[in-house]
């Protein structure tokens, strides 16, 4: 089964338009010289999106995304930003479920696969992050977190042909620690029997599951070489245009 890549920069609350704009300057003339054929994504604060958006306008390899979005379709939502504003403005992905957001601001199960049915809704893919911390990993609740996180976040979504999947191992986000290529492998191959029980064997080997958790240049190209690897989710490394280039090369 062949999967294209997808790898994607999670710029977290960093870079506003004008920072945006520079790093696609040095960026797109490099993606244009490539010729590797992964998907391409870039998740910027919401009002970076309409600049980016600009900028890659009639780009076909590099797509925006947003980080958060509101599950909620308009009316009284202080501060919420809709999907359908996020299309119009030009996002094609949003993540949903990271940790830094069922973390700090304790969004749930629920709440995710709320966002998940609304980003599909709407026409647009979301990019589901799930990850167990460290206490969970050692105290052998590996399996059940990953399972009900999936269950609970995928309940009621039919198909996933527009969902991407990102495990993101906790204890290995923005720590400089990255999970072996071996432990992210037998994990990813774990979330991809339950998606498997979940739905069925072909909707498991067509789904796309990127790995996140301090991916960078160095480690990049055994990451992806796995088999159930389809892709980073990445923050740190994709801040400058030359190291997130360096990932896509070592794709
Ligand atoms: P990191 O972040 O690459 O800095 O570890 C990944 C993420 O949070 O998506």
């Amino acid at each position: 089964m062949s999967r294209n890549l997808i790898v994607a920069a999670n710029w977290k609350l960093n870079k506003g338009p004008a920072e945006a704009e520079a790093f696609l300057d040095t960026f797109i003339p490099k993606v244009d010289a490539f010729a590797g054929s992964a998907d391409i994504v870039i998740a910027a604060p919401f009002v970076t999106i309409p600049a980016l958006a600009a900028k890659l306008a009639g780009n076909n390899r590099i797509a925006v995304a947003a980080q958060n979005c509101s599950e909620q379709e308009s009316g009284a939502f202080t501060g919420e930003i809709s999907t359908a504003m996020l299309k119009e403005v030009g996002a094609q992905y949003i993540i949903t479920g990271h940790s830094e957001r069922r973390s700090i601001y304790g969004e749930s199960d629920a709440l995710i696969n709320a966002k998940n049915k609304k980003i599909l809704a709407e026409g647009l893919k979301p990019i589901f992050c799930i990850g167990e911390t460290l206490e969970e990993r050692e105290g052998g609740q590996l399996e059940s977190v990953l399972r009900t996180q999936i269950t609970e976040g995928l309940k009621d979504i039919d198909s996933l042909e527009d969902v991407v999947v990102a495990y993101e191992p906790v204890w290995a986000i923005g720590t400089g620690v990255t999970a072996t290529a071996e432990q992210a492998q037998d994990t990813q191959k774990f979330v991809r029997s339950v998606i498997a029980e979940l739905y069925d064997q072909a909707t498991a080997d067509a789904v796309r599951i990127q790995y996140g958790g301090s991916v960078k240049p160095g480690n990049a190209g055994e990451l992806l070489g796995q088999e159930d690897i389809d892709g980073a989710l990445v923050g740190g490394a994709a801040l400058e245009a030359d190291s997130f280039f360096g990932i896509l090369e070592n794709s």
